[in-house]
């Protein structure tokens, strides 16, 4: 097939990043970047990138099923996404959506008779600060309302390119007076994302320490000592989990970075990404000098394909100044780092799971063990770490575990980025020590409920965690504290909901997701979520019964620590609690009530 030649170059670039014995590798990238140029996967093409593998169709083909972004049926020139998760669902995404349905004369997954749009509803797209958000093809815009999306739909049909958000809408607020700067230190510098600006303001410092001064069981203990757990999610130490990759294990070791970030209400690593692109880069390579690995991969969630941009920049500028390649800073260590390219899969969020969709696969986990540590990418040792701890790595090993640590509380070191988003007067991202009180990061930092309404709920890091009531305020925002409530602090993603909420909603909001997100490995998780979304529908719609109220937790419960994967835990555990919490607006619906109906609002398109 005659491809072209910007096509067939970059098919060549992505092949190169891989182990020549790994080139599967390439080909969620290959469908990726194809996609650029074709309006949709075509058997022809398909067959050419299986040729260029060394795959068959059957191999390719059950990949591509498996990943949202990789397209058998053409879309608009314009494909319109539009977020209705969580953050985007509070500020008015439902709404909006509704309106550009009418606008556009569309449905999901529809396309214009004339082929400008075409539509889809969407999952988190990591635009919660600026929420309600669009994208269109991978431009985001957000904080919208009609009239914006309006104007936006005008410039598209009148031939012009309307002007995406360039820097994550939110995260260049005024510095709140509580927050505590280490890894957003550079937001805000004008042209941040330079080599230059990373240069003049403690860029590669730690490197080179760690290069000349270190060694790397200095470099472990020094992380041991930060106390800095796993910002991802999970929370473990970041130190302890590099300290468990063999030494003496001759296979090839790897360092990836997990900026997939999808979790809904989270939308943290795309600012560290996009302002300080090579903080991300450094932290990478002190990994890889501290687990002795000369390989590392960067894989970004395939909607943050701007990002993807800039970081490849931001890559080419450290190969060229010397900071990545052979013999770096000529302390004979040599370290190679690319991106690579999810394309929509929320489990590949998952350590595991990563993996295998960077082997070229479907995003299913493995099981575990074998950790990652020591059978990992490519069967190999290979530590995984989120976007944000290995931005946390540089400012480590600058000025000290003792002194990262010193800002935290024990055992929860130093800082952490907090993506604020939902019925606050100030959504945006803050860095603040570990073991702030939740109420100050409400009322003073984020500005408190907006529209003097009262407080209702509270998920406190992303959609997986048990929410929190507004009694429930008074807690530090540190692992233990927040565990010891019965919650999680979970990816950093605060999502505050006001007393017109409704619960049950927000319940059926969440299943939906996870239902759509779910690989479908084990049952518990396939059935369970499939079997709630279908109850919550019909309980918010006035079709529930009393008995459900029970059945809805009971399914919850039976998934709960039953599945091969945290998402089935993840997909319970909100349920668990809004139930629990909030069993009284459940009732409510029995008769025909509902708190966000009640409080006067609308949804839907008719
Ligand atoms: Fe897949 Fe869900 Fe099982 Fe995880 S819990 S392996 S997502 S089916």
């Amino acid at each position: 097939m005659q491809l072209p030649a910007a096509l067939e170059e970059k098919f060549k670039t992505l092949i190169s990043r891989y182990p020549p014995a790994q080139k599967r590798s390439a080909l969620i990238p290959m469908m990726m970047y194809a996609q650029d140029f074709f309006p949709a996967l075509s058997d022809e093409l398909l067959e050419d990138i299986a040729q260029r593998l060394d795959l068959n169709m059957t191999q390719v083909t059950e990949t591509l099923s498996y990943y949202s972004m990789l397209r058998r049926k053409p879309v608009g020139r314009n494909h319109v996404q539009v977020c209705t998760n969580i953050s985007c669902m509070l500020r008015g995404g439902n709404e909006l959506y509704a309106h550009v349905q009418k606008r556009l004369g569309i449905r999901n997954r529809e396309v214009s008779p004339s082929g400008t749009f075409s539509l889809e509803e969407v999952e988190c797209i990591g635009a919660c600060t600026g929420a309600p958000a669009i994208q269109v093809n991978f431009d985001f815009f957000e904080n919208l309302d009609n009239d914006k999306v309006d104007v936006i739909f005008e410039q598209i049909q009148d031939g012009k390119k309307p002007k995406p958000v360039p820097v994550i809408s939110g995260a260049l607020h005024e510095r709140n007076p509580n927050e505590v700067v280490v890894i957003s230190q550079r937001f805000g510098i004008p042209n941040s994302r330079s080599i230059d600006v990373y240069l003049q303001n403690d860029g590669y410092k730690a490197l080179e320490k760690a290069l000349k001064q270190m060694t790397p069981e200095t470099i472990i203990d020094e992380m041991k000592k930060s106390s800095l757990r796993g910002r991802g999610g999970a929370g473990f130490p970041t130190g302890l989990k590099w300290s468990f990759v063999p030494k003496d294990n001759p296979k090839p070791k790897y360092v990836l970075c997990n900026a997939d970030e999808s979790e809904p209400g989270t939308s943290k690593d795309r600012p560290l990404l996009e302002m300080d692109p090579h903080q991300v880069i450094e932290g990478c390579i002190i990994a890889g000098r501290a687990i002795g690995s000369n390989q590392g991969y960067i894989y970004i969630r395939g909607e943050y394909r701007y990002i993807i941009d800039i970081m490849e920049t931001a890559l080419a500028e450290a190969y060229q100044r010397g900071y990545l390649g052979k013999n770096i800073m000529g302390s004979g260590f040599d370290f190679e780092l690319a991106t690579h390219t999810g394309a929509g899969a929320y489990e590949c969020g998952e350590e595991s799971a990563l993996m295998e969709s960077l082997e070229g696969k479907r995003g299913y986990p493995r099981i575990k063990p074998p950790f990652p540590a020591v059978v990992g990418l490519y069967g190999c040792p290979t530590i995984i770490n989120n976007a944000e701890s290995l931005s946390t790595v540089p400012a480590i090993i600058r000025k000290g575990g003792d002194w990262y640590a010193s800002l935290g509380t024990p055992k929860n070191g130093g800082t952490r980025l907090y993506s604020i988003s939902g019925h606050v007067n100030k959504p945006g991202i803050y860095e603040l020590p570990l073991g702030f009180p939740l109420r100050k990061l409400i009322y003073d930092v984020a500005g408190g409920v907006r529209n003097g309404k009262k407080l209702k709920a509270v998920v406190p890091g992303g959609s997986s965690c048990p929410l929190l009531s507004a009694d429930e305020i008074d807690v530090n925002l540190d692992y233990d504290s927040v565990a010891k409530i019965g919650s999680m602090l979970g990816s950093g993603g605060t999502v505050i909901l006001d007393e017109d909420t409704c619960m049950v909603d927000f319940a059926r909001r969440i299943m939906h997701f996870y239902a759509h997100e779910s690989c479908g490995w084990c049952i518990p998780c396939r059935e369970g979520t499939a079997w709630l979304r279908k109850l919550l529908d019909r309980f918010h719609d006035g079709g529930g019964r009393s008995e459900d109220i029970p059945l809805i937790d009971e399914l919850s419960q039976n998934m709960l620590g039953r599945t091969f994967c945290a998402l089935g835990d993840a997909a319970a555990m909100p349920t668990i609690s809004i139930v629990k919490k909030w069993r009284s607006e459940f009732e409510d619906h029995l008769h025909g009530k509902c708190a966000y109906k009640d409080a006067g609002n609308l949804v839907g398109a008719d």
